[in-house]
C-alpha cells in the first residue's frame, strides 16, 4: 500500500482505518473533501466481527464495493438461527430487504473474514485518493477548545504532528480520544462484565442448505450464549460469550477454555462441535461494552466503536460502522463549510444516539425477557424483527416500530432501561 505524507492541513485526519475509519475516507472523498487515514497495524490484519446485517450490502453498494463482495466468495447469509437450551424455544430471522413500495422480500448478505475485508476497504480508500499513514495517534492537537489535529508515532519511533481541520476518532474499542481525556469517560454502567473467547474450527456441523452460510446463535443462559458463523466451506468461526469469572483461570491456557467452554453453553453446541478441531489462535477479549456521551464537539467527531459498542449478539458492529461513516461524512462536509455552527455535528449525534438505542431496546429484552423475545420474533412481530435485524435503524420514525416501542415500554416499566 503506498503511503503518503500531507503537505499542509487535510480536512479531517481520521484515527483508524478499519471499516468506520475507511469507509469515512470513501464518503468524504465523494464529497470531494481531503481525509488522512492513520493506522496503526499493517493490513491485512485479524479482527472478530465476521458476521454482516443486510443493510452492510446496501451501503457496500453505494461504496462502489458491490462487485468485489459478490465475486469474493464470502459465504452468504440468509438470516440468523437463534437455538435455546430446549428444541422448542428456536427461531430465525431471515435477512429481509425493502422495496420502494415497502413490501420485503427475501435477501442475503455475507460473512466475511475481516482481515480480507477491512483491506480491501482501506486499500480502496488509498486507491481513490485518501491518505494514509502507518503509525499510532498519541495525542490530540487542541487550540482552545477546538480539536485541530493529532500526533502520531510512526514505526521508527518518531513522531510528528498532523495538522486537521477535524479529527474523526475511528480508533474502535481502543477510544483514542476518549483516552486523551477529549471524550468520555467510558459508562460501563448496567453492562455486564463479560468475556468472549473465540476461534476458528474446522469439522463443525452446520444448518443444511441453503442456509449453511449463515449465523447460528446458541443461547445458554442470561448473558451466556455463543455464535457459529461459517467463513468458507470448511472454516467456521466460533465464540463463546460467559460472565467474566467462570474464565479467570490462570493455570489454563486460552484453547483450554475454550475447549472446556464449549460443553458449558448449550446441548446444540455440544451436538455440533463434537468432531471439531481448532485451526487457529484462540483470541479472548472482556470489559468490550461501554457508552460514551457527548462524542462530538468543535472538530471532533466519534464513528463506530470508538463511542459505543453494546453486546456482539446481533451483529450489528460493522453495520453500525459503515452507517455512521456516511452519516458523519454529511456531517463533516457542512462542518467545514461554516465550523462556527455545530448543528450538522449535533444532527449527527442525534440520528445515532436513536439508533443505538434500538439497538439497545433490542438486547436489552433478549437478556432480560427471553420468552417474550422470542414470542415477538417468532410469533406476534416477526416482520418487525426481521427488520431490525437487517439494520434499517436509521429512520428519523425508528422507534413508530410497534416492536420497538413493545420493547422501550416494557424495559421502562420493568425499570431495567429508562425510556
Ligand atoms: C466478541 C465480538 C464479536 C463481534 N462480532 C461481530 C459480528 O459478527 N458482526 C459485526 O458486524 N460486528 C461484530 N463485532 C463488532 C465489530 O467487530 C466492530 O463493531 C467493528 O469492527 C467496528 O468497526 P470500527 O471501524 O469502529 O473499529 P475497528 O474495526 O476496531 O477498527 C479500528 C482501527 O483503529 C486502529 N487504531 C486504534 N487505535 C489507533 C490509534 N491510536 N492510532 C491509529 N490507529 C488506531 C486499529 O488498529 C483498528 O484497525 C463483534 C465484536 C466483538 C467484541
Amino acid at each position: 500500500m503506498t503511503t503518503l505524507s500531507p503537505d499542509g492541513p487535510v480536512d479531517v485526519a481520521i484515527v483508524g482505518g478499519g471499516p468506520a475509519g475507511a469507509s469515512l475516507a470513501l464518503r468524504l472523498l465523494a464529497l470531494g473533501r481531503r481525509p488522512l487515514i492513520v493506522e496503526k497495524e499493517d493490513f491485512p490484519r485479524y479482527h472478530i466481527g465476521e458476521s454482516l446485517t443486510g443493510e452492510c450490502a446496501n451501503l457496500l453498494d453505494e461504496l462502489g464495493l458491490g462487485d468485489f463482495m459478490h465475486g469474493a466468495g464470502f459465504p452468504v447469509k440468509r438470516g440468523v438461527m437463534v437455538s435455546g437450551a430446549s428444541a422448542t424455544a428456536q427461531f430465525w430471522v431471515p435477512v429481509e430487504g425493502l422495496a420502494g413500495d415497502g413490501t420485503r422480500f427475501p435477501a442475503t448478505t455475507w460473512q466475511v473474514r475481516r482481515d480480507e475485508f477491512d483491506a480491501k476497504l482501506l486499500d480502496t480508500a488509498v486507491e481513490r485518493g485518501a491518505l494514509h499513514i502507518k503509525g499510532e495517534c498519541v495525542d490530540v492537537l487542541r487550540e482552545g477548545n477546538r480539536v485541530c489535529g493529532v500526533t502520531i508515532r510512526e514505526a521508527d519511533g518518531t513522531t510528528r504532528n498532523i495538522e486537521a481541520r477535524a479529527v474523526a476518532d475511528c480508533s474502535g474499542q481502543h477510544g483514542f480520544l476518549c483516552r486523551k481525556g477529549v471524550i468520555g469517560p467510558k459508562d460501563r454502567t448496567g453492562y455486564e462484565n463479560q468475556v468472549a473467547l473465540f476461534a476458528q474450527v474446522k469439522g463443525m456441523r452446520r444448518d443444511p442448505e441453503p442456509n449453511d452460510g449463515s449465523t447460528h446463535i446458541f443461547y445458554g443462559r442470561r448473558h451466556h450464549w455463543a455464535w457459529s458463523i461459517p467463513l468458507d466451506d470448511e472454516v467456521t468461526s466460533v465464540g463463546i460469550v460467559l460472565p467474566k469469572g467462570k474464565l479467570d483461570r490462570n493455570d489454563r491456557s486460552k484453547a483450554e477454555q475454550f475447549a472446556e467452554s464449549l460443553s458449558l453453553v448449550n446441548p446444540e453446541l455440544i451436538a455440533r462441535t463434537q468432531h471439531a478441531e481448532i485451526v487457529s489462535d484462540v483470541h479472548a477479549i472482556s470489559n468490550y461494552s461501554y457508552h460514551v456521551r457527548d462524542f462530538t464537539g468543535p472538530g471532533f467527531i466519534c464513528v463506530g466503536d470508538s463511542h459505543r459498542f453494546l453486546d456482539p449478539i446481533f451483529s450489528f458492529g460493522v453495520l453500525i460502522a459503515l452507517q455512521e461513516a456516511k452519516l458523519a461524512a454529511t456531517a463533516l462536509n457542512r462542518w467545514l463549510d461554516a465550523p462556527a455552527k455545530m448543528a450538522p455535528l449535533d444532527d449527527y449525534a442525534e440520528a445515532v444516539s436513536r439508533a443505538q438505542a434500538v439497538v439497545e431496546y433490542v438486547i436489552r429484552t433478549f437478556w432480560e425477557f427471553p420468552l417474550v423475545f422470542l414470542r415477538l420474533a417468532h410469533f406476534s412481530h416477526r416482520g418487525d424483527i426481521a427488520e431490525i435485524f437487517s439494520g434499517r435503524l436509521y429512520s428519523e420514525n425508528v422507534r413508530d416500530i410497534e416492536a420497538v416501542g413493545l420493547m422501550r415500554d416494557l424495559l421502562a416499566k420493568s425499570g431495567k432501561m429508562a425510556a
